[in-house]
Protein backbone atom coordinates (compact mmCIF):
# COMPACT_ATOMS: atom_id res chain seq x y z
CA UNK A 1 0.00 0.00 0.00
CA UNK A 2 1.54 3.05 -0.68
CA UNK A 3 2.03 5.89 1.52
CA UNK A 4 -0.59 8.17 0.53
CA UNK A 5 -3.13 5.35 0.41
CA UNK A 6 -1.38 5.05 4.24
CA UNK A 7 -2.08 8.59 5.07
CA UNK A 8 -5.86 8.61 3.54
CA UNK A 9 -6.67 5.83 5.82
CA UNK A 10 -4.88 6.76 8.64
CA UNK A 11 -7.19 9.94 8.09
CA UNK A 12 -10.78 8.10 7.71
CA UNK A 13 -9.95 6.18 10.95
CA UNK A 14 -8.90 9.09 13.28
CA UNK A 15 -11.84 10.49 12.24
CA UNK A 16 -13.96 7.96 13.28
CA UNK A 17 -12.10 7.36 17.12
CA UNK A 18 -12.38 11.23 17.69
CA UNK A 19 -16.22 10.34 16.76
CA UNK A 20 -16.43 7.37 18.99
CA UNK A 21 -14.50 9.03 21.72
CA UNK A 22 -16.98 11.89 21.75
CA UNK A 23 -19.94 10.05 21.52
CA UNK A 24 -18.80 7.62 24.75
CA UNK A 25 -18.06 11.50 26.50
CA UNK A 26 -21.64 12.42 25.76
CA UNK A 27 -23.34 9.71 26.91
CA UNK A 28 -21.04 9.71 29.90
CA UNK A 29 -22.27 13.32 30.98
CA UNK A 30 -26.05 12.57 29.99
CA UNK A 31 -28.69 14.96 30.79
CA UNK A 32 -31.41 12.43 31.20
CA UNK A 33 -29.68 10.72 33.94
CA UNK A 34 -28.79 13.84 36.18
CA UNK A 35 -32.58 15.25 35.49
CA UNK A 36 -33.87 11.51 36.74
CA UNK A 37 -32.04 11.82 39.88
CA UNK A 38 -32.93 14.87 40.71
CA UNK A 39 -36.52 13.92 41.08
CA UNK A 40 -35.88 10.94 42.30
CA UNK A 41 -34.32 13.07 45.17
CA UNK A 42 -37.41 15.04 45.22
CA UNK A 43 -39.43 12.17 45.44
CA UNK A 44 -37.81 10.77 48.29
CA UNK A 45 -38.12 14.20 50.06
CA UNK A 46 -41.57 13.86 49.55
CA UNK A 47 -42.12 10.61 51.32
CA UNK A 48 -39.93 11.47 54.39
CA UNK A 49 -41.59 14.48 54.53
CA UNK A 50 -45.20 12.86 54.33
CA UNK A 51 -44.16 10.04 56.41
CA UNK A 52 -42.92 12.54 59.09
CA UNK A 53 -46.24 14.12 58.91
CA UNK A 54 -48.29 11.25 59.48
CA UNK A 55 -46.75 9.99 62.07
CA UNK A 56 -47.08 13.72 64.08
CA UNK A 57 -50.94 12.99 63.24
CA UNK A 58 -51.07 9.93 64.22
CA UNK A 59 -49.64 10.27 67.63
CA UNK A 60 -52.11 13.79 67.98
CA UNK A 61 -55.36 11.35 67.25
CA UNK A 62 -53.67 9.29 70.19
CA UNK A 63 -53.19 12.05 72.24
CA UNK A 64 -56.77 13.12 71.45
CA UNK A 65 -58.44 10.23 71.75
CA UNK A 66 -57.54 9.56 75.32
CA UNK A 67 -58.26 12.50 76.35
CA UNK A 68 -61.81 12.24 74.85
CA UNK A 69 -61.76 9.13 77.25
CA UNK A 70 -60.77 10.89 80.47
CA UNK A 71 -63.56 13.46 79.27
CA UNK A 72 -66.30 10.99 78.66
CA UNK A 73 -65.48 9.50 82.29
CA UNK A 74 -65.32 12.79 84.07
CA UNK A 75 -68.63 13.86 82.70
CA UNK A 76 -70.54 10.38 83.23
CA UNK A 77 -69.06 10.62 87.04
CA UNK A 78 -70.35 14.70 87.39
CA UNK A 79 -73.76 13.53 85.46
CA UNK A 80 -74.24 10.95 87.92
CA UNK A 81 -73.49 12.77 90.91
CA UNK A 82 -76.15 15.75 89.70
CA UNK A 83 -78.37 13.36 89.11
CA UNK A 84 -78.32 10.88 91.75
CA UNK A 85 -79.27 13.17 94.57
CA UNK A 86 -76.12 12.97 96.76
CA UNK A 87 -75.52 16.74 96.29
CA UNK A 88 -78.47 18.98 97.34
CA UNK A 89 -76.40 22.51 97.73
CA UNK A 90 -77.59 24.22 94.93
CA UNK A 91 -74.82 26.36 94.35
CA UNK A 92 -72.80 23.37 93.77
CA UNK A 93 -75.23 22.00 91.39
CA UNK A 94 -75.10 24.48 89.18
CA UNK A 95 -71.00 24.95 88.97
CA UNK A 96 -71.36 20.90 88.32
CA UNK A 97 -73.75 21.00 85.70
CA UNK A 98 -72.48 24.32 84.00
CA UNK A 99 -68.94 21.55 84.38
CA UNK A 100 -70.63 19.10 82.98
CA UNK A 101 -71.64 21.45 80.06
CA UNK A 102 -67.79 22.36 79.39
CA UNK A 103 -67.04 18.93 79.37
CA UNK A 104 -69.21 18.25 76.52
CA UNK A 105 -68.25 21.27 74.68
CA UNK A 106 -64.79 20.83 74.99
CA UNK A 107 -65.08 16.81 73.96
CA UNK A 108 -67.46 17.92 71.05
CA UNK A 109 -64.09 20.11 70.06
CA UNK A 110 -62.05 16.87 70.62
CA UNK A 111 -63.79 15.00 68.42
CA UNK A 112 -64.16 17.04 65.72
CA UNK A 113 -60.18 17.53 65.74
CA UNK A 114 -60.08 13.56 65.87
CA UNK A 115 -62.03 13.51 62.54
CA UNK A 116 -59.81 16.31 60.96
CA UNK A 117 -56.45 14.82 61.74
CA UNK A 118 -58.00 11.31 60.56
CA UNK A 119 -59.34 13.04 57.32
CA UNK A 120 -55.55 14.53 57.23
CA UNK A 121 -53.99 11.25 57.62
CA UNK A 122 -56.06 9.40 54.98
CA UNK A 123 -55.01 11.85 52.62
CA UNK A 124 -51.40 11.55 53.61
CA UNK A 125 -51.36 7.99 53.18
CA UNK A 126 -53.03 8.75 49.51
CA UNK A 127 -50.41 11.03 48.59
CA UNK A 128 -47.76 8.62 49.93
CA UNK A 129 -48.90 6.09 47.85
CA UNK A 130 -48.47 8.15 44.73
CA UNK A 131 -45.24 9.23 46.06
CA UNK A 132 -44.23 5.19 46.21
CA UNK A 133 -45.53 4.62 43.09
CA UNK A 134 -43.75 7.77 41.39
CA UNK A 135 -40.68 6.62 43.22
CA UNK A 136 -40.56 3.12 41.80
CA UNK A 137 -41.23 3.82 38.30
CA UNK A 138 -38.53 6.64 38.35
CA UNK A 139 -36.33 3.58 39.95
CA UNK A 140 -36.79 1.68 36.92
CA UNK A 141 -36.21 4.01 34.63
CA UNK A 142 -33.16 4.70 36.34
CA UNK A 143 -32.17 1.47 36.36
CA UNK A 144 -33.31 0.62 32.72
CA UNK A 145 -30.80 3.46 31.63
CA UNK A 146 -28.09 2.94 33.56
CA UNK A 147 -28.64 -0.89 31.97
CA UNK A 148 -28.91 0.87 28.50
CA UNK A 149 -25.80 3.07 29.52
CA UNK A 150 -23.27 0.26 30.20
CA UNK A 151 -24.62 -1.32 27.08
CA UNK A 152 -23.90 1.68 24.70
CA UNK A 153 -20.69 2.06 26.18
CA UNK A 154 -19.73 -1.66 25.80
CA UNK A 155 -20.51 -1.20 22.22
CA UNK A 156 -18.35 2.08 22.10
CA UNK A 157 -15.55 0.83 23.73
CA UNK A 158 -14.97 -1.97 21.63
CA UNK A 159 -15.50 0.07 18.32
CA UNK A 160 -12.65 1.98 19.93
CA UNK A 161 -10.57 -0.35 20.34
CA UNK A 162 -11.35 -1.66 16.99
CA UNK A 163 -9.97 1.58 15.46
CA UNK A 164 -6.92 2.20 17.96
CA UNK A 165 -5.79 -1.28 16.81
CA UNK A 166 -6.75 -0.47 13.03
CA UNK A 167 -4.52 2.75 13.46
CA UNK A 168 -1.58 0.87 15.29
CA UNK A 169 -1.39 -1.05 11.81
CA UNK A 170 -1.43 1.97 9.46
CA UNK A 171 1.69 3.56 11.69
CA UNK A 172 3.41 0.48 11.61
CA UNK A 173 3.55 0.72 7.45
CA UNK A 174 3.97 4.66 7.70
CA UNK A 175 7.57 5.99 7.31
CA UNK A 176 8.85 8.48 10.33
CA UNK A 177 8.78 11.45 7.99
CA UNK A 178 5.16 11.13 6.99
CA UNK A 179 3.77 10.63 10.66
CA UNK A 180 5.52 14.15 11.32
CA UNK A 181 3.76 15.47 8.46
CA UNK A 182 0.26 13.78 9.19
CA UNK A 183 0.33 15.04 12.93
CA UNK A 184 1.89 18.63 12.28
CA UNK A 185 -0.69 19.01 9.50
CA UNK A 186 -3.67 18.17 11.59
CA UNK A 187 -2.57 20.57 14.46
CA UNK A 188 -2.59 23.17 11.68
CA UNK A 189 -5.44 22.14 9.66
CA UNK A 190 -7.30 19.80 11.05
CA UNK A 191 -8.03 17.78 7.76
CA UNK A 192 -4.55 16.22 6.56
CA UNK A 193 -5.88 14.16 3.35
CA UNK A 194 -7.83 16.68 0.70
CA UNK A 195 -9.97 14.24 -1.66
CA UNK A 196 -9.81 15.80 -4.95
CA UNK A 197 -13.22 15.71 -6.80
CA UNK A 198 -14.38 17.27 -9.68
CA UNK A 199 -11.01 18.48 -10.38
CA UNK A 200 -11.34 20.56 -7.23
CA UNK A 201 -9.47 19.87 -3.51
CA UNK A 202 -12.37 19.08 -1.03
CA UNK A 203 -9.80 21.27 1.56
CA UNK A 204 -10.06 24.27 -0.11
CA UNK A 205 -12.32 24.11 -2.89
CA UNK A 206 -9.79 25.72 -5.51
CA UNK A 207 -9.11 24.21 -8.62
CA UNK A 208 -6.38 22.22 -9.21
CA UNK A 209 -4.25 23.19 -12.10
CA UNK A 210 -4.09 20.18 -14.72
CA UNK A 211 -0.24 19.49 -14.33
CA UNK A 212 -1.22 18.45 -11.03
CA UNK A 213 -4.03 16.48 -11.81
CA UNK A 214 -2.08 14.74 -14.24
CA UNK A 215 0.60 13.92 -11.47
CA UNK A 216 -2.25 12.95 -8.88
CA UNK A 217 -3.70 10.60 -11.88
CA UNK A 218 -0.47 8.55 -12.63
CA UNK A 219 1.43 8.72 -9.48
CA UNK A 220 1.05 7.39 -5.88
CA UNK A 221 3.60 10.27 -4.92
CA UNK A 222 2.45 12.95 -2.11
CA UNK A 223 1.42 16.16 -3.78
CA UNK A 224 0.11 19.19 -1.47
CA UNK A 225 -2.33 21.83 -2.60
CA UNK A 226 -0.68 25.02 -2.98
CA UNK A 227 -3.50 27.03 -2.49
CA UNK A 228 -4.08 25.18 1.38
CA UNK A 229 -0.95 23.04 1.96
CA UNK A 230 -3.25 19.71 2.56
CA UNK A 231 -1.94 16.17 0.75
CA UNK A 232 -4.00 15.59 -2.31
CA UNK A 233 -5.84 12.51 -2.74
CA UNK A 234 -6.96 11.84 -5.63
CA UNK A 235 -8.86 8.71 -6.88
CA UNK A 236 -11.33 7.76 -9.72
CA UNK A 237 -14.99 7.86 -8.60
CA UNK A 238 -15.39 4.37 -7.99
CA UNK A 239 -12.46 2.99 -6.51
CA UNK A 240 -12.65 5.93 -3.77
CA UNK A 241 -16.14 4.54 -2.85
CA UNK A 242 -15.00 1.14 -2.75
CA UNK A 243 -11.99 2.08 -0.51
CA UNK A 244 -14.41 4.46 1.83
CA UNK A 245 -16.57 1.18 2.47
CA UNK A 246 -14.07 -1.15 3.05
CA UNK A 247 -12.21 1.31 5.32
ZN1 LIG B 1 -6.67 22.90 -0.94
Amino acid sequence: MSQLELLWRLQQHDNRLAQLLLKLKEIENEKRMDDLKVRLKQVEYDITHRKTQKEVDEVKIQRASSKLEQMTCKLSDVEKKLYDGSVSDLKQLTFMSKEAQEIKKESIKLEKDILNLMEETEKLEQELNKSTSLYNALKAEMEKNIEEYKAVAERLKLKIKKEKAALEIILSKLDEEQKIKYSTLKEKKGKVVAEVIDGKCRGCHITIPLFIMCKLKNKDEITYCDNCGRILYYREQGYINTVKTNA
